[in-house]
């Protein structure tokens, strides 16, 4: 072979596709039946429960990875989002077409802090030194944070919704150049068919130029001679058989940390890496013995017989104790619940260790912000956490690692590898225009 992927989560399909695309001979090495990771779906009783993401692609049609697609002929349909969002807030939902509509909820003074931050943020450079400040202090410079809660709330809800991460897990420089691309891009999508129809396309892209795709297919180790990456050592789940692939490119899409332990003919557990970064103390992003920090999340797939938001867009939750955010993806493609109900998604940062807390006040929060309607008409598909090596980030925005390794040849491509202000999948595309770029040098 030209190049072995591993993995094939949407950063490996991608790499796939680019490099058959210049006449390469391509593996991709998966070791689930299926590909996709964690961009893509299951049917569950005519319901497309995701392994990720919530179906949304965070810079639309316009973005980086809608625009990747399109340059490697991928047939998909995204629907953009009608408003830039609701607000549930005050026990209602404020829906807000343009910015002027968080007025509404937050009222002439919040509103008149807000529109400062937003001077602040955007028409003045910022110094070094409030580049890295973690946002919540940058906030806490700029305004009186007990005497503006709803706008603290605000970016918060943003923040855990669309990074994983509370307001001081993230610098000010992060934050800007992030909404700096939210606006330059445009609004959110939905993926006609789900985020699995979009790696399913990109897999029959790469089966059409006669890419190989191995799946249940572990790789339990790279093999690198003087320094130069020669193959991977890799083994068929379903028959045991062990065998070596050769190639002088691996670019890898499972992150430095399953990456390096590879490099070391090591495989890393998520049994593993759970034990040791909850060990110690009990804070969702702890200290790792390596350093790779990880955003983390737990997500509610809700079956309604009842529509609860009435646009495409996401609804920020600002008065909830966990839940940063939902959507519902039925309103841009009905198909993807039964003719009839409506899919919910809520997400939210993990806070804790003890699991059962997070979900049981995911409940309240559900039950707090639509009452009764809830229990009559809302059934619960799954209620899943996301860390460890199945995170919803495996590095936290703007801590990103390097594409280049030490070994020559093998690269890291996906969304430990996401270039500043490029969030969730855009990132991950933007990771493998990166890894291009290398190449060409
Ligand atoms: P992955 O999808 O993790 O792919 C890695 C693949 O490598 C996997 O298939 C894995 O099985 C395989 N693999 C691992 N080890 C080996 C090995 N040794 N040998 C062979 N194969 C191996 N993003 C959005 O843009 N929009 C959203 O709405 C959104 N919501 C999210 C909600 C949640 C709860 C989560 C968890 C994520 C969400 N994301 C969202 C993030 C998005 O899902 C990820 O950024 C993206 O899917 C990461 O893709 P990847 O290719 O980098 O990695």
């Amino acid at each position: 072979f030209d190049a072995i992927i591993i993995g094939a989560g949407l950063g490996g399909l991608l790499s796939a596709a680019h490099l058959l695309q210049r006449g390469k001979h391509v593996v991709v090495v998966e070791r689930l039946p299926h590909c996709g990771g964690r961009f893509t779906a299951k049917n569950f009783h005519g319901v497309q429960v995701s392994t990720g993401a919530v179906h949304m692609v965070p810079f639309g049609s316009s973005g980086v990875l809608s625009h990747m697609l399109r340059r490697l002929n991928v047939p998909h349909r995204l629907y953009d989002a009608d408003v830039f969002g609701s607000f549930h807030v005050h026990g209602q939902q404020y829906r807000s077409r343009g910015l002027l509509g968080v007025a509404r909820f937050l009222g002439p003074a919040q509103f008149f802090w807000f529109l400062r931050l937003g001077y602040l943020m955007f028409f003045r450079p910022l110094t070094a030194e409030e580049r890295q400040l973690p946002f919540d202090l940058w906030l806490e410079r700029h305004i009186n944070v007990e005497r503006n809660p709803q706008l603290v709330a605000f970016f918060a809800s943003i923040s855990r919704f669309a990074l994983s991460l509370e307001l001081n897990q993230v610098s000010t420089a992060e934050v800007v150049r992030t909404t700096k691309n939210m606006f330059r891009f445009g609004a959110p999508a939905i993926v006609e068919g789900g985020c699995g129809e979009i790696t399913h396309q990109l897999e029959k892209i790469i089966e059409t130029y006669n890419g190989e795709i191995m799946l249940s297919s572990e790789v339990l180790g790279i093999v690198q001679e003087q320094g130069r990456v020669t193959g991977v050592l890799v083994k068929n789940k379903v028959t045991g058989e062990e065998k070596l692939l050769q190639a002088p490119l691996v670019v890898s899409d499972i992150g430095p940390r399953a990456t390096n332990g590879l490099l070391q003919q090591r495989r890393v557990k998520q049994s593993d890496v759970l034990k040791q970064k909850y060990a110690e103390d009990h804070t969702a992003i702890a200290r790792a013995t390596d350093d790779v920090q990880e955003a983390v999340g737990l997500k509610v797939h809700i079956l309604s017989d009842v529509s609860l938001i009435p646009h495409k867009g996401i609804m920020y939750c600002l008065d909830t104790k966990r839940i940063a955010g939902m959507v519902q993806p039925t309103n841009s493609d009905p198909s993807l619940a039964p003719a009839g109900k409506h899919l919910l998604i809520s997400h939210q940062v993990i806070q804790s260790n003890n699991v059962e807390e997070e979900r049981a006040l995911a409940l309240a929060d559900l039950r707090s912000m639509f009452g009764e309607t809830f229990d009559q008409h809302c059934q619960i598909l799954t209620m899943g956490t996301y860390r460890g090596e199945w995170p919803v980030n495996r590095v936290v925005q703007g801590e990103d690692v390097q594409p280049q390794l030490d070994v020559q040849g093998l690269y890291l491509v996906g969304d430990a590898v996401k270039p500043s202000g490029y969030l969730m999948v855009e990132g991950v595309a933007q990771s493998v225009n990166n890894f291009l770029d290398l190449l060409d040098d």
